[in-house]
Order: C-alpha cells, then sequence, then structure tokens
C-alpha cells in the first residue's frame, strides 16, 4: 500500500500503459548538440529510468535549420541524426523506462539570423529578427515537424512532444502579439490555431496510431496580446482531435515578466488552471511547475487538478525520486530547490546544465561514488553544505566519517537562507542531509567545536568550517547587526533600516525586511496573474503588497544593484526590490554610524552627504574564510582538505561548496 496512490495509479494510454502519474519534463542538459556526448545523454537517462519515472521527455531538438535554439544546436532533421539517439532509447528500454523525444522549433526565439517566425517581430530575448514566413514557409515547418516525428520513431522513442508553449514557434503563431498574417495561418482565433493542429495531425499521421504524441499546451501566455481563455481551450480540444495523446501544460513565455518557476514562486502554483482546462478535453492533461515533492503531487491528483504531474528540475535532483516515494522514503529524495543556479542559469549561458544539490547530474560517467577501495577513518568540520556532501558520500563509499558541527544543527548557511522569504525550500535539502548522515552511517557531533586534539587518528581531515561575516571598518560599526542577527537570531530592526552591501545576501536581507506572507491569490496579486478568462493571456496589473518597512540598500560600487545575481533568477529579485520601494543607492561612502542613523557621502570626492536617520544598519557586506583549523593542523602531518567558503570565502557559493565536497569525496 503506498502512501501516494493517486501517484502510482497506472495510466493505460490504450496502445501502452505509464506505470505511474509521473512525467519527467523536458530539461535542456547541454549533451544533446553533438553526437559525441550522446552516451553521456544515455547514461543520464538510463539513471532516471531506473529510478523508475513513468515517462521522460528529451531535451527539445528542432526539426530543422531554420528551428535552432543557436547555431549548430540539437536538431533531428535526417537519418544520421536519428541513429546517435538510438544509444539514447536503448538504454532507457533496457532500464524499464519510456521516452520521447520533444520537438521544439525555436521561432523568433532562436539566437541565430536564420530564424523564421510568424511575422517579422523581434523578441525582447534574441537580439536576431526573425524572417515572416511565406504560405510555402508554414508548411515546409509542418512538414519538417512530421518527418522528425517519422524519424524518432525510427529511432525508438516512444514518442514526441510538440512544444506548443513558453513563447517558442508554434505559440508565436497562436498569440496576436506575434501573429500579425492575413493568410490562412493569420487574422482569427482558428486561423492562429491551424499551425498547431496542422502540426499534431502531420505528426500523427507520420507515426501511425501506437505512438505517444503529447502536446505542449500554453495555458497562460503570461504576455500581453496573448490567447484568452476559449482560445486556450479551444485549442485544446482541436489538438486532441488532431490525434494528441496527452496535453502537457506550459505557463509562461519566456519573455513574461512573472516568476514562474523559481523557489519564491508557491508550489503547484498553476495547477488550478490545469483544473480549468481538464474538463473540457477527453485525453489525460498534465500539471506542471513547482512541483517537487511526492505530497505535492498527490495532493494536485487527488484534487482532480491532473491526471499526471510533471517534473524537469526535480529529476535532476533525484533520478530516484519516484522510487524513494514509492518505498516509503519520500524523507531521502534530494529535494530540487527550483535555485535555477546549476540547471536554467547554466543552459542560458550555454553550460552544460547539472545540479546545484546533485552534481552528478548531467556527470553520471565522470562522477561517480564507487566503493572505497580501503575503508579510511574520516573525520569532517563543519555541517554546512560542503562539509554535508563531503560527509554523506564519504560513508556512502564506505568510509568511516565522523561530522563535527559547532552549532546545534546541520546547514551552516543554508540554515540562513531557509529563512528568506521564497527560499524556504533549502529547508529541504537540510532535511535531506539529516536523513542522509543517518542511512549513510555518519557520526555527527553538533554542538561541537572540533580543535587540533579531536581530529588525531583520523586518516584523513576534511575542513568545511566556512565563513564568518565580514565587518567593514566603518566608525561606529559595533552599532550595526549582521545579516546572521537578523535573519538567524530575530533581532529587532525598527520601521527603518540600511543594509550596507548589495551582493546576493543583500538583496535577501532587503526581501527579508520588506516581506510580508502572502497566500497564493495575494502572490498572483502581487506578481499581475490575472484570471485567464477575464484577461487576455492572465496578464493583470501588478498589485504589491505594502512594504513590511522601508529599506535602505546601498554599494560603494557605482553599478546596477542586481548585475551579477543568477541569470535567470536576478530578474525576479531586481523587480521584487522595486515592488517593495527598497531605495537603492550605489557610489555611496559610509562616513560613520550614530544615533542619528547612517552618514553617507558620495563618490571619490565625498560629495553630498547625507544621513539616512534609520533605526538600525545591518551589514551584508560580504565574508571572510574560518581557517584556523587549517592553520593549527598545519605540519602535524594530518593530510587536510579545505572545501566550501573555508576554501574561497570570496565566491561563496553553495553549487562550488556541494560540488567540490562530493568530487573530494569521489577522489579520498
Ligand atoms: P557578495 O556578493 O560578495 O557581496 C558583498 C557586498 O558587500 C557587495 O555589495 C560589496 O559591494 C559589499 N562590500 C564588500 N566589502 C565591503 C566592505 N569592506 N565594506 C562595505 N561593503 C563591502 O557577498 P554576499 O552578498 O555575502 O553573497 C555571498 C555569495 O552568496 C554570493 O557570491 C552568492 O554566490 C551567494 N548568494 C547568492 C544569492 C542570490 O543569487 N540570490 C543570495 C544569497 C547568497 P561594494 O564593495 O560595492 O560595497
Ligand atoms: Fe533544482 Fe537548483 Fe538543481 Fe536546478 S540547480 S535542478 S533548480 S536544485
Amino acid at each position: 500500500m503506498t502512501e501516494y496512490p493517486n501517484l502510482f495509479q497506472p495510466l493505460d494510454l490504450g496502445f501502452t500503459t505509464l506505470p505511474n502519474r509521473v512525467l519527467m519534463g523536458s530539461m535542456h542538459t547541454g549533451n544533446e548538440d553533438r553526437a559525441k556526448d550522446f552516451d553521456r545523454l544515455a547514461a543520464y537517462f538510463a539513471e532516471r529510468a531506473r529510478g523508475g519515472v513513468g515517462l521522460m521527455v528529451t531535451g527539445g531538438f528542432s526539426p530543422n535549420r531554420a528551428g535552432w535554439l543557436y547555431p549548430f544546436s540539437s536538431k533531428l532533421s535526417t537519418r544520421r541524426e536519428a541513429r546517435r539517439h538510438t544509444a539514447v532509447t536503448e538504454a532507457v528500454h533496457d532500464n524499464g523506462g519510456k521516452i520521447a523525444l520533444q520537438l521544439l522549433h525555436a521561432g523568433r526565439y532562436a539566437y541565430h539570423p536564420l530564424s523564421v517566425s510568424a511575422s517579422a517581430l523581434k523578441s525582447p530575448i534574441s537580439r536576431f529578427r526573425p524572417r515572416a514566413l511565406s504560405d510555402r514557409g508554414v508548411r515546409a515547418q509542418v512538414d519538417a515537424f512530421a518527418r522528425a516525428t517519422a524519424l524518432a520513431r525510427e529511432a525508438g522513442y516512444d514518442g514526441v512532444e510538440v512544444m506548443g508553449s513558453e513563447g517558442y514557434f508554434i505559440n508565436q503563431f497562436l498569440a496576436p502579439r506575434t501573429n500579425r498574417r492575413t493568410d490562412r495561418w493569420g487574422g482569427s482565433p482558428e486561423n492562429r490555431r491551424l499551425l498547431a493542429t496542422e502540426v499534431v495531425r502531420r505528426c500523427r499521421e507520420a507515426a501511425g496510431p501506437d505512438f505517444i504524441i503529447i502536446y505542449r499546451l500554453s495555458l497562460l501566455d503570461l504576455v500581453e496580446d496573448g490567447q484568452t481563455w476559449d482560445e486556450v481551450v479551444r485549442l485544446g480540444q482541436e489538438v486532441e482531435q488532431a490525434g494528441a495523446t496527452i496535453i502537457n501544460t506550459g505557463i509562461g513565455w519566456h519573455e513574461a515578466r512573472v516568476p514562474t518557476i523559481v523557489t519564491s514562486v508557491p508550489r503547484a502554483a498553476f495547477a488550478g488552471v490545469t483544473a480549468r482546462l481538464r474538463p473540457h478535453v477527453g485525453v489525460p492533461v498534465v500539471a506542471s511547475n513547482r512541483i517537487n515533492m511526492p505530497q505535492v503531487a498527490e495532493e494536485v491528483l487527488a484534487r482532480g487538478d491532473a491526471d499526471l504531474v510533471s517534473m524537469a528540475r526535480p529529476f535532476l535532483a533525484d533520478p530516484d525520486w519516484v522510487r524513494k516515494a514509492g518505498t516509503g522514503r519520500a524523507d531521502e529524495i534530494n529535494t530540487c530547490i527550483a535555485c535555477n543556479q546549476a540547471c536554467l542559469d547554466h543552459t542560458f549561458s550555454l553550460k552544460k546544465a547539472t545540479c546545484m544539490v546533485n552534481p552528478r547530474a548531467g556527470n553520471e560517467t565522470t562522477l561517480a561514488l564507487l566503493p572505497a577501495r580501503r575503508a579510511k577513518r574520516v573525520a569532517v568540520v563543519g555541517a554546512g553544505p560542503a562539509g554535508l556532501a563531503a560527509a554523506t558520500a564519504l560513508a556512502e563509499r564506505g568510509h568511516a566519517v565522523e561530522l563535527f558541527e559547532a552549532e546545534g544543527d546541520v546547514g551552516g548557511q543554508f540554515a540562513i537562507a531557509r529563512r528568506i522569504p521564497g527560499k524556504e525550500e533549502f529547508a529541504e535539502t537540510i532535511r535531506y542531509y539529516r536523513r542522509r548522515i543517518e542511512v549513510t552511517g555518519v557520526r555527527l557531533h553538533l554542538n561541537r567545536r572540533a580543535g587540533v586534539e579531536d581530529l588525531a587518528g583520523f586518516d584523513e581531515v576534511v575542513v568545511a568550517t566556512g565563513v564568518v561575516p565580514r565587518v567593514p571598518a566603518i566608525p561606529g560599526v559595533e552599532r550595526a547587526l549582521s545579516y546572521v542577527d537578523v535573519v538567524r537570531h530575530g533581532a529587532e530592526v525598527g520601521e527603518r533600516v540600511a543594509v550596507i552591501g548589495a551582493g546576493g545576501i543583500g538583496v535577501d536581507v532587503s526581501e527579508f525586511l520588506t516581506h510580508r506572507p502572502l497566500d497564493l491569490d495575494g502572490w498572483r496579486a502581487e506578481w499581475g496573474v490575472g484570471d485567464p478568462a477575464r484577461v487576455r493571456g492572465g496578464v493583470a496589473d501588478p498589485v504589491p503588497a505594502a512594504p513590511a518597512r522601508k529599506v535602505y540598500l546601498l554599494q560603494r560600487k557605482a553599478s546596477r544593484i542586481g548585475r551579477d545575481l543568477g541569470k535567470t533568477t536576478g530578474w525576479v529579485h531586481r523587480a521584487a526590490l522595486k515592488a517593495k520601494g527598497v531605495e537603492q543607492l550605489t557610489g555611496v561612502n559610509y562616513e560613520r554610524i550614530d544615533d542619528a542613523g547612517l552618514h553617507i557621502t558620495f563618490g571619490p570626492g565625498r560629495e553630498d552627504p547625507r544621513l539616512l536617520e534609520v533605526d538600525a544598519v545591518v551589514v551584508c557586506a560580504g565574508q571572510e574564510p574560518v581557517r584556523d583549523l587549517v592553520d593549527a593542523l598545519a605540519g602535524r602531518g594530518v593530510t587536510t582538505h579545505v572545501i566550501g567558503g573555508a576554501d574561497v570565502a570570496a565566491e561563496l557559493d553553495a553549487k562550488r561548496a556541494i560540488d567540490q565536497g562530493t568530487r573530494l569525496a569521489a577522489a579520498l
């Protein structure tokens, strides 16, 4: 008897049966573009097939050159290209899985000069203006989809997913925003839908009846001049008639200014919209976005919002998600915390995707935690992300590991991050490691600041002692609070606050200080997510909740605040600061802090003296590494390894910390 009866209900598609209701959504890993990377891709999918997911979808492959995302990116239009896919399909089938290939035509989102679209309208996220297709040109794209479907079938895939959402090519025909045509492919809503239905009809024709065709439908465009709700429903019905087996749902175009997948988006925030489509169509529908744990997935299915749930990033974080959920081990799931740091931020920087909490993702062939040839006694000092990753991976390999932590709990910087509004998911990583410590048999010593004498007798010592906040040399700085005092220990700050330092933590602290708790309706109102039946594309005017207090955010550099935040998440933070009226001051000199507040001047000439009359000053001026132990162990004949913030505080970064800890553990 499973805890998640809906999740583990098989789904009969007529010609094939999926073993459960979990779809692994499409995610570009960066291994799709070159033939030489297909063995890595095969290993990546094989591991996830073994983990028991019902159906997987590959990263996007364009049906022709015009649809490339960028020059020479993944494409399936020739037999030669199809042949390289057999490594993937065989690996998946050998491991009991099913896999569909995603057909993604970039349209005007392409980053190359050959791009095409419904109309010659440049997108805000590519510098290339697309060419408007002729009628013949549109038909050639439809032909390309059909041919790619036949090739996918030849290559052994169980199906294809036609990407019709997120603002890509097909979506560009559907919305008046990007379709200004007056021929049979534009003008009326029926004409705008013709491309989508023709593509599905021709793909079905090419594949035959016993082949899965998923149509990824844009439920909410979240851009102005997107589709109306009636149009979305009609589209669902028409693609069903044209031969779709499953309707997957997509939320928001890439150019939309509403966050749809980052951590601050409430879990399953959009499943309610899928629920509104479901009664109008006869094929199974899939809910997606911010579903990351079995309980959330089960609730979506139990409510009847959808027939399946789609998760993409959670399978980067844990290939065994389904198996763990199905065997009463949900507490062992390495949860995707929706940070985007190692997946989408990499993809959008043209780097290979991996996962912050699972550096093995995409590296299955090169980073293995094999049983150790000789079990060693290893001490790990510090139970932040680096120490936790190292200790548990070492123990998994069979080493006898003792983990020393000066605080009363594990987590380090994550224990601070999880208190930031919208970063609550970091608590899941702490839960995961707590459980993994038990499962792997690490001996944990809490409230224990390890000294040199504690570390005698170990074969290896891993120093992961982390960082302390930097205290800048500002007269009166002893009156200020550190971000640790405020976020972790709840120090009182009053009504007006100045934040010194505008890096990732200064921005987080500003959000923490201005935030008021919101329910799902409040979140929708704050970001302008409207009822799609009332407003086209579901776009409404944002109505931000009033800030909890007045905050000034300051830095010495003259550059724009938040410039170095994550590629796919930075804009959300910058928009949140703006919505909360955080006053951002750059090019600042900190003159002194006294009873009156914070005295500042501007520029090299120390001009425009100004007093910020604040109740509290919070310092977020970076960190210094804690390396006392490294110095104390030097010359004592102990093999010492330094990782995480203790190694490089300037780049205090959980992605590097977990990666470094895991790779060290794999090598010892
Ligand atoms: P940071 O990004 O290095 O920023 C430190 C800030 O303090 C800078 O704005 C710097 O700007 C200022 N500063 C440095 N030395 C100073 C001094 N002596 N006096 C006054 N101001 C000083 O460090 P962080 O904010 O602590 O973040 C650390 C790391 O955590 C980041 O690198 C990031 O990887 C990670 N993180 C990221 C996020 C995110 O992306 N949302 C959130 C949290 C943490 P000026 O020198 O111009 O004054
Ligand atoms: Fe999830 Fe972050 Fe891993 Fe991406 S990098 S899969 S968002 S935990």
